[in-house]
């Protein structure tokens, strides 16, 4: 037997457990104690809108969302917010920028027109192109602009902290630094040049304590991808003139905010990367506790990438799928319960595309909702336990009374296939009692939604197996002469009568096969031929009841020469 980790709190959800944990930091530590106190619990992430923003950002909102849901479920005062880090300096084309663009590389994303109307800068363009769909996955934030706190001053305590400590903050740098000290006197700080308006090319070298003044220049050759005017100049630093270099903002944040939970993509959490230098300017430059899952000591663990059909996906579209595509591929609310089942630590490569991970996703969620309503029993209590948790924190609307009407994704698609629309589908699913009449309006909006997402998946993503065209006329050509008259001895049963139920046509299906001796594989395997030029099929008798059974005597007569 393999030996396993003991988990003692496997049954509890990945969310509750950090609510846990950090609540017990905040007994614990003092500082944190009077943050909480005085905002509640701040779970936070931030994002530059330099462009389309990938998905990978969206596995982070879905799990700080979830954190601040399950603080909120235990009486905590918890609320998530994101930050568009819009004054961030624009470094680097996109395809979808007009060459006219390059003359903004440089400044802040937030004073950069936007590229599409309607917009008010470049940074609200793609930020809000995301948070737009917040609702469509159940995300609930409070969104803030970066550049607005540094315009409101409140990052001014800090910005005098950071100055008054720039010696401190660059040996920290090169502590962390492979090539140890560069000896630079640079400051941490950017001021936005007063002459050309950019952030990314300026060098600020004196602090003048007294004045509260930073001398800076706008250097031509300081970064290769963004020309300095040469202006000199000096100017106060703070209230929005310009802001901290990205490790230092980071740290700086925290006690600004005071931030309790912030996790990040793996990519930060590297030895030397952006999380150590940010926990140890935090720690010893403004005294606060890194935020979870880090500590004064430790880093923690960063979340794990996700990605959407892998690399091939990735490599071929350059930027890979972007948050705002993401439901292209499956509906959000799939998403939200895929992220909120897996643990953050575990790597999501989702590919929908020539595969069965949709059926098996839609599969598992069914299972989940059946397990929450008590549809169905599992003996581990504690897996039961865990996916009614799952079912909560991944519920984009508020969960109702009784379950929704599942129908199986499979069935959905191949009826979808079958009847030709979603308006059809739905009365084949009256005639066959997967639904009845009367279902709610609610209900019957979630019917509608698996159809149509079904008839996009045939279309677009699903393996050939699962993709069927109903035959106009039965390919004579390839059926044997026993199996053809078998077929029309089975058409005439069919069309003696009124319409069957599903266990009526299997009797006829065994009566056909009884009277003619042939073997029930081959039965099968013709009937499939003649009704969907396929050797494999749904279900014989719920693939008649789709067809109609008209219908499908109507395409067996036609072997009759
Ligand atoms: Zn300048």
């Amino acid at each position: 037997m393999t030996q396993q980790k003991t988990n003692p709190r496997k049954d509890i959800h990945w969310a509750d457990n950090i609510a846990e944990i950090v609540r017990n930091r905040a007994q614990q530590d003092p500082i944190l104690k009077k943050t909480v106190k005085q905002k509640g619990y701040i779970v936070y992430d931030e994002k530059t809108p330099s462009g389309k923003i990938h998905i990978g950002a969206g596995r982070g909102w879905i799990i700080h969302d979830s954190i601040a849901k399950a603080m909120r479920d235990k009486g905590m005062k918890a609320k998530f917010i994101l930050s568009s880090d819009d004054i961030d300096p624009f470094d680097k084309m996109n395809k979808d920028l007009p060459a006219t663009y390059k003359k903004y590389l440089g400044m802040p994303f937030r004073n950069i027109p936007s590229p599409e109307k309607g917009y008010e800068s470049f940074a609200s363009l793609y930020f809000s192109q995301c948070t737009q769909k917040f609702e469509e996955y159940g995300i609930e934030a409070e969104i803030q602009s970066t550049g607005k706190a540094y315009d409101k001053g409140l990052f001014n305590r800090t910005i005098k902290i950071a100055l008054d400590n720039a010696d401190k903050i660059q040996e920290i740098y090169s502590r962390f630094s492979r090539k140890g000290s560069n000896g630079t006197k640079r400051l941490p700080f950017n001021p936005i040049c007063e002459k050309c308006g950019k952030i990314g090319t300026t060098y600020a070298y004196e602090w003048d304590q007294k004045r509260e003044i930073i001398k800076y220049r706008c250097e031509p050759n300081l970064v290769d991808w963004a020309k300095g005017c040469g202006h000199k100049g000096e100017i106060s630093p703070y209230n929005g003139n310009g802001k901290f270099p990205w490790k230092v903002e980071w740290a700086a944040k925290w006690p600004t905010i005071g931030v309790a939970v912030e996790t990040a993509g793996k990519d930060h959490f590297t030895y030397g990367g952006s999380r150590s230098v940010a926990i140890a300017i935090s720690d010893e430059i403004f005294n606060y506790p890194p935020p979870y899952p880090s500590t004064r000591k430790e880093i923690g663990k960063a979340y794990e990438f996700f990605t959407i059909g892998g690399k091939k996906m990735s490599t071929s579209k350059g930027m890979g799928v972007s948050f705002v595509g993401m439901s292209d591929y499956a509906p959000a609310s799939l998403l939200r319960y895929l992220l909120v089942k897996t643990r953050p630590h575990a790597v999501i490569d989702f590919d929908p595309i020539g595969t069965n991970k949709i059926i098996l996703l839609y599969e598992s969620y069914d299972r989940t909702e059946r397990i929450y309503y008590n549809k169905e029993h599992i003996p581990n209590e504690k897996e039961a336990r865990h996916e009614k948790r799952v079912y909560e924190l991944s519920h984009v609307d508020p969960i109702k009374k009784t379950m929704p009407t599942q129908i199986p994704f499979t069935y959905a698609a191949t009826l979808v296939q079958i009847t030709g629309n979603v308006e059809s589908a739905i009365e084949t699913l009256e005639k066959t009692g997967h639904i009845n009449k009367s279902i709610s309006a609610m209900n019957r909006k979630y019917i509608t939604e698996r159809l149509n997402y079904a008839k996009k998946w045939t279309k677009e993503f699903a393996p050939d197996e699962y993709k069927f065209i109903v035959n106009k006329s039965a390919p004579a050509n390839k059926l044997k002469k026993a199996e053809v008259s078998a077929l029309l001895i089975f058409r005439n049963k069919l069309s003696q009568k009124r319409e069957h139920t599903e266990d009526e046509y299997m009797e006829l299906i065994r009566k056909t096969v009884s009277e003619t001796g042939i073997a029930p594989r081959e039965f099968y395997k013709a009937a499939y031929l003649a009704l969907l030029n396929k050797e494999h099929g749904p279900k014989l008798t719920s693939l008649i009841k789709m067809i109609g059974q008209k219908k499908t005597a109507m395409i067996l007569t036609t072997l009759e020469k």
